[in-house]
């Protein structure tokens, strides 16, 4: 018997909407299935009661060095240009992050000249031969005060770990700066998507071989679709049913808050709290937007063990037990596993991107 459809996609995020559309322009009839009430996973924003653009599951800000990427979605959005900016405040001071020279001169109350802020790092870094974890990370390339400063607190706080119990590429997310360029990316494209994320994830998935169906939990009964092909880009363990324990997501809860009787509260979009406050930072949404509205709204974020899943926490264990779920994922045929939470890694939104197309391409 004919199936319904050649594929059936859980998930309407970045992972799921993408394969979803390049297998629909390859004549694939798809249907995609999300439990949230909307698409456009994590990415997903909307306007607040307030006509204010917010990203519920927290700040998105698209930044890509992969023109692929970035041509692929401009078939499905225009863009504003916006080169995010974040301070860290400590004892009531703000500071550039990532440390920059402008950063080290507050913090020493110096005045070096971007020739020489090498040197001073080169006194103040404890070397590695073998940079492993994060902790590796942030002492070999700015020393322990920078390090207790802007890292150790925030990192507690955003994974209940230490630096040294995460790998390395957490940390190397941020990375250190001789002179005064004070963006949080240096990527060559970096745009916010004009009208939103939400209107690009609705242009994405507007095809004639594309039906979505929200607020189905396709694990609660899996066998009630009919399909040639799968495609899953929810949490991997829970695909399994743990049967090799849970492989620990990091949760976050988010405030959010609208500001009527101020246009502005922060001089730059995200805020970041490394020791002060129970919240790891603050965003103001229009910083990023550039929305002409009154008033403004910002979202506190704080992290928990529970809840949503929101990020893999990167460490060899973790990575050990993930390696057993790939195996068996890579083992199945005719079901595919792609996304932040299936592949279980630390991507941003244009690597979810990369990796959606290239798995596409290998299946058409
Ligand atoms: P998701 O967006 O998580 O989508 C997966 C979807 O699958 C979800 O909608 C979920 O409801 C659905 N699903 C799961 N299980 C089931 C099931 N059983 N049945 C049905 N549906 C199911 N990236 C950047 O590039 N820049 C940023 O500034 C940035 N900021 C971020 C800030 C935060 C707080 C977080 C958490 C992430 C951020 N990211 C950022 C990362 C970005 O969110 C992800 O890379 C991207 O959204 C992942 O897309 P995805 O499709 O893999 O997963
Ligand atoms: N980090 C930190 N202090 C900062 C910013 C980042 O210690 O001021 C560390 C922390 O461990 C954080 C990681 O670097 O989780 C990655 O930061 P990023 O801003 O990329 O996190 P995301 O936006 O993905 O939450």
């Amino acid at each position: 018997m004919t199936k319904k459809y050649d594929f059936l996609i859980v998930g309407a995020g970045y992972a799921g909407a993408v394969c979803a559309r390049q297998l629909a322009d390859a004549g694939k009839k798809v249907l995609v299935l999300d439990k949230r009430q909307h698409i456009g996973g994590n990415a997903y924003d909307e306007k607040d009661e307030n006509g204010v653009l917010i990203h519920p599951y927290g700040p998105h800000i698209f930044h890509t060095n992969s023109k692929k990427v970035f041509e692929y979605l401009s078939h499905f959005t225009d863009w504003r240009f916006y080169e995010h900016r974040v301070l860290a405040r400590v004892n009531g001071q703000y500071y550039p992050i990532p440390i920059n020279r402008l950063t080290i001169n507050k913090v020493f109350g110096l005045n070096l000249k971007e020739e020489d802020v090498e040197a001073f790092l080169d006194a103040k870094r404890i070397p590695k031969d073998s940079v492993k974890t994060s902790e590796d990370v942030v002492l070999n390339s700015v020393g322990p005060e920078l390090c207790e400063m802007f890292f150790r607190g925030y990192t507690k706080k955003q994974w209940n770990l230490d630096l040294s119990e995460l790998s390395a590429g957490v940390a190397a997310r941020i990375p250190t700066r001789t002179n005064d360029d004070d963006r949080y990316f240096t990527d060559t494209y970096q745009f916010m998507p004009a009208e939103g994320y939400t209107v690009m994830f609705e242009k994405i998935l507007d095809s004639a071989n594309i039906d979505v169906n929200l607020n189905v939990d396709f694990l609660a009964d899996r066998d009630q679709w009919s399909y040639e092909k799968l495609i899953y880009t929810g949490p991997v363990d829970a695909f399994y049913d743990y049967c090799y324990g849970r492989l620990p997501y990091r949760s976050l809860s988010f405030e959010h808050q609208h500001l009527a009787s101020v246009e502005s509260t922060q001089t730059v979009g995200t805020v970041n709290y490394p020791n002060e406050e129970k919240f790891t930072r603050i965003t103001e949404f229009k910083h990023l937007t550039g929305q002409n509205v009154s008033g403004t709204s910002i979202v506190r974020e704080y992290s928990k063990a529970e809840g949503d899943p929101y990020y893999p926490v990167p460490n060899p264990n973790n990575e050990a037990l993930y390696k057993k779920y790939q195996e068996k994922a890579d083992s199945e045929s005719g079901v595919y596993f792609v996304g932040r939470l299936a592949q279980y890694r630390y991507y941003n939104m244009d690597q979810v991107v990369a990796s959606a197309l290239s798995l596409v391409e290998k299946l058409i």
